[in-house]
Formats: structure tokens, C-alpha cells, sequence
């Protein structure tokens, strides 16, 4: 009786899948979405208007949920920001990958 209930704990179907990040990953692919945007044309705006305050952004790398998404949505057109954007999930990327090691 005990070893049925093994056999059946022991079935390869049972295993539990890796859990998939796919809210990061798609996050991840809107950057990169954006980022080609950015490459192909300049948002200017020398203005600055409506800027968000560097930690904003800041924040927006390092823990995108957290952030704001009118942060989001204006990095998605003010090539300044998104360039200190940018500049900050490099470090964010760098801190993880080393965390990783
Ligand atoms: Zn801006």
C-alpha cells in the first residue's frame, strides 16, 4: 500500500514545472521594443518637460513593478530619460549577473 502511494508520488508527470517569470520577460521585451524605437528616431526634449525625478527612473530599472508606469510611458518618448534609464538597468544588470556568479 505504502509503496503504490510511492509509485505514484513518483510519476514523472507529477514533477512541478520551473515557474516562468512571463510578466518580467514581457516587461523586459517592451524595453527592448522601446529601445529600438529609440534607435531608429530621437525623441528630443530639450525642455524636459514633464520629467520624472532621476530616482524614478531609478527605481523603474532596479524594480519595475514598484515604479510608476507614467515613468514608463515617458521614457517611451523622452530619449533623455530613457538614456539615464537605460544607463541604470545596465548597472541593475551588471549587480544581478554578478550576484548570479
Ligand atoms: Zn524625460
Amino acid at each position: 500500500m505504502v509503496q503504490a502511494l510511492r509509485r505514484t508520488l513518483a510519476l514523472p508527470g507529477a514533477r512541478t514545472k520551473p515557474k516562468r517569470k512571463t510578466k518580467n520577460s514581457r516587461f523586459e521585451k517592451k524595453i527592448l521594443e522601446l529601445g529600438r524605437k529609440h534607435f531608429a528616431e530621437d525623441f528630443l526634449n530639450p525642455s524636459r518637460q514633464g520629467c520624472p525625478l532621476k530616482n524614478q527612473l531609478k527605481l523603474l530599472a532596479e524594480k519595475p513593478r514598484k515604479a510608476k508606469v507614467s515613468v514608463l510611458n515617458h521614457i517611451s518618448f523622452c530619449s533623455p530619460c530613457y538614456r539615464t534609464y537605460s544607463h541604470f538597468l545596465q548597472i541593475q544588470k551588471a549587480r544581478l549577473s554578478s550576484r548570479r556568479k
